[in-house]
């Protein structure tokens, strides 16, 4: 497992590769970043961006998503995997914010995840984005990049990695951390093919030097 000072190591090498980590997917409030959120499970922030382009500029408030049938939000978010259930899970949730939060996105996670659609992951987003508040939010590259480093283990559940990141990662930087750990995974340890040869990290990374062992790595 990594020690507290190779992580910190980790951490600084992150900062130097993305110091503008930032979250992708476009929006202009924490209504509309909300429904991104929502939208971006299981499929890319490009394909999500290039639907609410336009689904941002027909729909602005929790209203106008329910003054259309579903049928018609299905239509509008098609090219988006499970798009019959998010646009179902939408309408709902704007029906809860209306009716529970006054027509605004709550501000803490034990109200966000009462939402339908948003768990945790979305909350934590949301959050840390949207209000500024530390969280740290474990997508697909967050979960493999800490696992291949060593930072946690390779069975533990995305709340265990969460907990882990958090522990070992000063407060203040958490947010910021996320987006690091995002770029890092979407654009250098990627999933099918790490960079692991002009890779900062290589010395102390777990899944880096089993790679190197075997010959898989060209330096
Ligand atoms: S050494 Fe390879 S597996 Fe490890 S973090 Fe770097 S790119 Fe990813």
């Amino acid at each position: 497992m990594l020690t507290k000072k190779q992580w910190e190591h980790c951490l600084e090498e992150m900062d130097r590769m993305f110091p503008d980590a930032h979250c992708e997917l476009v929006h202009d409030n924490p209504f509309e970043l909300t429904i991104a959120t929502l939208l971006s499970a299981q499929c890319t922030d490009v394909l999500v961006n290039k639907v609410t382009k336009d689904l941002f500029k027909k729909y602005k408030k929790p209203e106008d998503y329910l003054a259309v049938s579903l049928e018609e939000l299905q239509q509008d978010i098609r090219s988006i995997g499970l798009y019959r259930n998010k646009a179902k899970n939408i309408q709902l949730l704007c029906e809860k914010v209306i009716n529970e939060f006054n027509g605004e996105i709550p501000q803490t996670r034990e109200q966000l995840v009462t939402l339908p659609g948003v768990g945790r992951k979305t909350a934590n987003v949301v959050l840390s984005v949207a209000f500024d508040i530390p969280a740290l939010a474990v997508d697909t590259h967050v979960e493999r990049v800490s696992k291949r480093l060593g930072l946690c283990r390779l069975k533990d559940t995305v709340l265990e990695v969460e907990e882990t990141i958090m522990k070992k990662t000063p407060k203040e930087k958490w947010s910021k951390t996320h987006h690091q750990l995002i770029f890092f995974g979407r654009y250098h340890c990627k999933a099918q093919n790490p960079q692991c040869g002009t890779c900062p990290l290589l010395d102390d990374c777990r899944e880096g030097q089993k790679r190197l062992k075997k010959g898989l790595v060209k330096l």
